[in-house]
């Protein structure tokens, strides 16, 4: 139990309107977009500026009460579960001031809080580019999006959020202000600690500013469908757009069942009858769009597909990715539980993947609708079914521990995008080794001698 004493303090620096003690007000930050149990935090703090935010951490870190941060919630790996027990769950949603956006020297700085969409349209209305774009912008935080390292459907041509990070400041687990990297396109000075913190999902420290990149935007861009009757050829085409040197900014997958799935959801005019769609856009210097656009035509027909779409304007460009974008919501709502996954392949045995997914599929007797981002290597096979029935629940986690063994074996990993959290901790030392988990609880410990940092995530402990 947290001792009044403390709450009292907690008040005194936040105002009581900021510290959250009802049953109700806790039980709403007691899950996230993950499947994982819920745990119904002690105390929801929520900071309304940075200096408090330094505040509250200290007095966390000085009676031992486990801290976790908290965005939007979406992440996809029980990032934001609280801790068992004393937990206090840290609101960054107040931290929401866009602090600069800087057209000479490209760059701006921010608060953690802010949602990402919001800054892209913002930084887009000053003419310029903020390329990561993950699937829940529309409701995710800068903050989270740094914590979690995310991607988005522009990742293979333009990488993901950390190639957009130039600098942070960050709190430790004892409320000491730290600084690291620059608004300067080189800095070399000292560690690479902002290395170090993305990624790292709330457990080495929490953001207080992030200074992130803009780049200008593409001159034209060109958006096109491909249609395939057979899985195999669709992802052979992958590999061969890959293979052939061309860098789409955006190269997806979806198999049938999500195509079907979309097109109950909402009628954006999908071929229901295809067995894979590739949802391709080039961008850049028109020229080099319509020459690229020209050569991956090529490749797909080569490759067997029986149709080809180009966008001939911003409405069915629109249509396209307001289709991909459906793709998760549309699957949700065939099983009442949904299980998103994100393992991530070399990108040449993209082909091998999907067999094995759809494998797997057989196998188990699941239902398992597969989406994502083809040209990164990083699919999203999503398990469809009822947690309620636990025979088929048991079946759906041994699909799952199966699915991480074919990633790994094919050279891949864990995660391409949704971190670790709690809900992959378990299979971590089947990737990175013993010797690996040991030194990264060896930096947490140095960061954070008592542990209150969202103790637990990543690396247990
Ligand atoms: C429909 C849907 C689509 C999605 N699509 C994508 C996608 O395309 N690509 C992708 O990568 N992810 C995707 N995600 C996952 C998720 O949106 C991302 O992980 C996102 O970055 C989480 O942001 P958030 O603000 O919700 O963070 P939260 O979920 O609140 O937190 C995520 C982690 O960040 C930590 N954290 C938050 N703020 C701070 C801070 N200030 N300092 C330190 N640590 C902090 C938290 O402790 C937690 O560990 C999707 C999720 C959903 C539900």
């Amino acid at each position: 139990m947290i001792s009044p004493a403390v709450i009292a303090e907690f008040e005194n620096i936040l105002g009581s309107q900021n510290v959250m003690r009802d049953e109700t007000d806790r039980h709403a930050y007691s899950y996230d977009s993950a499947l994982v149990e819920q745990v119904v935090p002690e105390l929801v703090l929520r900071p309304t500026d940075r200096e408090r935010l330094g505040k509250v951490i200290r007095l966390c870190n000085e009676n031992r009460l486990p801290l976790t941060v908290r965005g939007s919630g979406t992440n996809l790996s029980g990032g934001t579960i609280p801790s068992r027990e004393n937990g206090v769950v840290l609101l960054t949603n107040a931290l929401n001031r866009i602090l600069e956006i800087n057209t000479e020297d490209l760059y701006a700085r921010v608060e953690p809080g802010v949602i990402t969409a919001q800054f892209a349209a913002k930084v887009a209305a000053r003419g310029l580019f903020y390329p990561p774009d993950p699937g829940s912008q529309a409701v995710s935080t800068l903050g989270g999006n740094v914590a979690e390292n995310a991607g988005g459907l522009r990742g293979l041509k333009y990488g993901v959020t950390e190639n957009y990070v130039m600098g942070m400041e960050f709190f430790d687990a004892q409320g000491e202000w730290i600084k690291t990297g620059s608004k300067t396109v080189k800095c070399v000075t000292g560690f690479n600690l902002k290395s170090l913190m993305i990624g790292s999902e709330g457990i080495l420290g929490v953001f207080k500013e992030i200074t992130l990149k803009l780049i200008p935007p593409p001159q034209a861009q060109q958006a096109m469908l491909a249609v395939f009757d057979a899985v195999d050829k669709a992802s052979e085409t992958v590999s061969e757009i890959i293979a052939e040197k061309i860098v789409p900014c955006t190269l997806e997958f979806l198999d049938n069942f999500t195509i079907c799935s979309v097109e109950d959801f909402r009628k954006a005019g999908l071929p229901t009858e295809a067995q894979a769609l590739l949802l391709i856009e080039v961008d850049g210097h028109p020229a080099q769009v319509a020459e690229e656009a020209e050569k991956i035509q090529a490749i797909c027909r080569k490759k067997g597909a029986t149709r080809i779409q180009k966008a001939r304007d911003t409405e069915e460009r629109d249509k396209i990715w307001q289709a991909r974008r459906d793709a998760l919501p549309a699957l949700s709502r065939q099983k009442p539980t949904t299980v998103l996954e994100d393992a991530t392949v070399p990108r040449s045995k993209i082909p091998q993947m999907v067999r094995g997914i759809n494998d797997l599929s057989k196998k188990y007797n699941i239902e398992i609708g597969t989406f994502g981002h083809a040209g990164d290597g990083n699919l999203h096979p999503t398990f469809l079914t009822d947690r309620r029935d636990k025979a088929e629940f048991a079946r759906v986690e041994a699909a799952i521990d199966e699915l991480f063994e074919i990633a790994l074996g094919l050279g891949g990993t864990l995660s391409g995008e949704h971190g670790i959290g709690v809900a992959k901790s378990k299979y971590l030392e089947m990737e990175i080794g013993k010797g690996t988990i040991a030194l990264s609880r060896k930096i947490k410990q140095s960061l954070d001698p008592e542990n209150i940092l969202n103790p637990g995530k990543v690396i247990g402990g």
